[in-house]
């Protein structure tokens, strides 16, 4: 596999340097803004974007191996996020390991040389699916989400193991778009999600893009009311970042903050983590969050070194809040991400940010369906 960075002005200088480097089947696996060194680097802001092409793949594909590979991607049926696309991926599923497989056996005793390949190809097919299946499983997928997948890719697929991972990329971006569709950012944006995970940093690290970067006004608020260190710790980030921290304490003087930052662009809003199965905890911070009248975002943020059950409980047990994004954290303190795709399927929500370090604000990385499908399909090959 070559990996190259890129440090450019936009993603459509990096996309053209990398199509014109590395040609039109490498993957962008990654994007960051950074910024220069020095004093005045401060100031100026370059997007590194790392791509990656896997060796030899393009002398191996032939033009009609490419022509293939893109062909079977616009036949293939949106993945069941939904309960109409659920039938649909169940009947291809159907066609390519029911029906195909009966027409094997039909066939048999009229045309044997002919059944004989198309045995052995079933037979590699059904190998291939099994060894893909494992390493999709691998990944952390969940095996119901692990079979929907690869059941919803055509069978022609299956006999060229080369087209899989480009094939089921290309259909896992397909199928996440419709959850980036009309994406509205509200002034209003508040954290939620479970102790631990990173709330307070991973706000910290987009007021400080909003702020410095962007040139947004920016108030912070806090109803993390229990632990007086967090506090600390964000007070400290909005005084380098230069925007005022407030902490409320009530409902009531959440309104009243909120009124006080109406002229701001944004105002984020970082709540106490809490424990999981403490109902009436939940609904102490839905008290705050219904005093939101504004357009407004509730992000649930999520540990991706957090296994998958814990993943999914923690959806429930905050869905009281009305969340309607999410972020997931500490990618970089885990090898599989095939959790975060459970929870999105379980959820049907964007995935807006992942978060990779520890560093405010560079370790957060912007997310839309095409880098969240690569990242999280990434070493699938391994
Ligand atoms: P909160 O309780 O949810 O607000 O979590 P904090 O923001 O206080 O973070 C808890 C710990 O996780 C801190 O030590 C953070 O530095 C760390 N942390 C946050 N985000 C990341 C990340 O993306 N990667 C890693 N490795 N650590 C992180």
């Amino acid at each position: 596999m070559k990996v190259k960075k890129y440090l450019v002005k936009d993603m459509q200088q990096a996309i053209a340097q990398i199509k014109k480097d590395m040609g039109s089947e490498a993957l962008i696996i990654s994007q960051r803004w950074v910024r220069g060194k020095g004093f005045w680097g401060f100031f100026t802001r370059r997007l590194e974007v790392t791509a990656a092409l896997e060796e030899g793949s393009r002398a191996s594909f032939s033009q009609e191996l490419q022509k293939e590979l893109a062909a079977p991607l616009q036949e293939l049926p949106k993945i069941a996020w939904g309960e109409k696309e659920i039938k649909a991926s169940n009947m291809v599923s159907e066609k390519v390991f029911g029906e195909s497989a009966k027409e094997v056996k039909e066939t048999k005793t009229s045309l044997p040389q002919a059944v004989l390949v198309k045995e052995n190809n079933a037979l590699n097919s059904g190998k291939l699916f099994k060894l893909w299946r494992q390493k999709l499983l691998n990944l952390d997928l969940s095996e119901a989400l692990a079979e929907k997948l690869l059941k919803a890719i055509s069978e022609e697929v299956f006999k060229k193991e080369e087209l899989i991972s480009t094939t089921l990329v290309n259909y896992l971006i397909s199928s996440l778009e419709p959850l980036y569709r009309e994406i509205q950012t509200g002034q209003v944006i508040s954290f939620i999600g479970p102790t631990g995970v990173g709330k307070t940093t991973t706000l910290a690290k987009l007021a400080a893009q909003l702020a410095l970067n962007h040139q947004k006004k920016v108030a912070i608020l806090t109803i993390d009311t229990y632990r007086i260190g967090a506090v600390e710790q964000l007070q400290t980030y909005a005084e380098i970042i230069g925007v005022p921290l407030q902490v409320v304490m009530s409902p009531n003087e959440l309104s009243e903050a909120l009124a006080k930052y109406m002229d701001r662009d944004y105002i984020l809003i970082d709540t106490t983590g809490r424990p999981f199965t403490k109902v009436d905890q939940i609904e102490e911070l839905k008290l705050f969050l219904t005093k939101i009248k504004e357009p407004h975002d509730t992000f649930l943020v999520l540990s991706s070194n957090t296994k998958s059950r814990d993943l999914l409980q923690a959806t429930g047990y905050f869905s009281p809040c009305g969340y309607n994004k999410l972020i997931f954290t500490k990618t970089d303190e885990t090898l599989t991400l095939g959790s975060i795709l459970n929870v999105v399927n379980k959820v049907k929500l964007p995935v807006m940010y992942i978060t990779n370090g520890q560093n405010v604000p560079d370790d957060i990385i912007p997310m839309e369906a095409g880098s969240l499908a690569r990242l999280i399909l990434r070493g699938v090959d391994l």
